[in-house]
């Protein structure tokens, strides 16, 4: 199975900035997709805009399993497999470390990371028995690089792409493909989940400066699943040409 159009995508985080994009360029090939995010009118509203598209939508907060496998159910329900989930969910609220912001560091780590392991886990026993599959997870080059006043957002992304190359080794036997995605500055709404004034007023001018568009990673995921089943994408690092990190 190749095209688009044959395939069952999950999208978690699909309310708004890169899931929201990906979202719509999919629908644009009419994928069969299953939506997810806290914002259940942002995902009627995305549906909405596409009438003719088959677009499932479902409320759910990565960060609980349940809420997760039920967007699993919803796909399986409907169409008997599942061919992608991208797990695209994540928050950053960056700051330095001697803020000592620990609610927020366990937030980014249920959100970031255990967000990812329950989309992971929900889907890895369907697409083992299914012998397909692709997981996609959005990482960052924050993922690659470590910068001041983002530690801990960067360990929630260096943990994501260690998890997704192990799940690569695991499964591959299993012809399961493992891709990240690693964008550097994006504009969307991730930067409103910055607290600490500073920080935050340096990154949004950061990303205003040079920031890429959603619909540009957007293009980078639906490339990775478009690919043959022989070829799988483990990592595309995708910065703004003058970004300096
Ligand atoms: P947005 O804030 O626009 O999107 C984040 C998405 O994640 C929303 O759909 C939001 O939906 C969802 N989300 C957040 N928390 C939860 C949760 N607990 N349960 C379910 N969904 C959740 O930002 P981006 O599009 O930029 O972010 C997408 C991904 O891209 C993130 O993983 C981010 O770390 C990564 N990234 C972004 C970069 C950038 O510069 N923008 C650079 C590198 C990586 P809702 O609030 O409705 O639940």
């Amino acid at each position: 199975m190749s095209t688009i159009q044959d395939k069952v995508i999950i999208i978690m985080g699909a309310s708004s900035g890169i899931g929201e994009a990906t979202t719509k360029l999919l629908a644009q090939q009419n994928a069969k997709l299953i939506i997810a995010a806290r914002r259940l009118d942002r995902l009627k509203a995305i549906k909405e805009e596409f009438p003719e598209a088959d677009i499932l939508i479902q409320q759910a907060d990565v960060t609980n399993y349940e809420d997760v496998n039920k967007v699993v159910e919803l796909g399986m329900d409907t169409y008997g497999r599942i061919d992608v989930i991208f797990n695209n969910a994540g928050i950053m609220p960056t700051a330095p470390i001697v803020e000592g912001r620990r609610d927020e560091w366990q937030k980014m780590l249920d959100i970031n990371v255990m967000g990812v392991l329950n989309g992971i886990a929900a889907v890895v026993p369907i697409m083992a028995k299914q012998k397909s599959g692709h997981i996609i997870s959005t990482d960052s080059v924050a993922g690659h690089v470590v910068y001041p006043n983002s530690a801990v957002y960067c360990g929630t992304k260096f943990a994501v792409r260690a998890i997704m190359e192990g799940l690569r080794q695991e499964q591959r036997e299993n012809n399961i493909k493992s891709t990240i995605i690693s964008p550097g500055a994006v504009a969307t709404e991730l930067y409103k989940t910055i607290n600490d004034k500073n920080v935050s007023e340096d990154l949004h001018q950061a990303q205003k400066e040079w920031g890429l568009v959603p619909e540009d990673i957007a293009s980078a995921v639906v490339f990775a699943i478009y690919t043959p089943e022989r070829m799988a994408v483990s990592d595309m690092i995708i910065r703004p040409t003058t970004q300096p990190i």
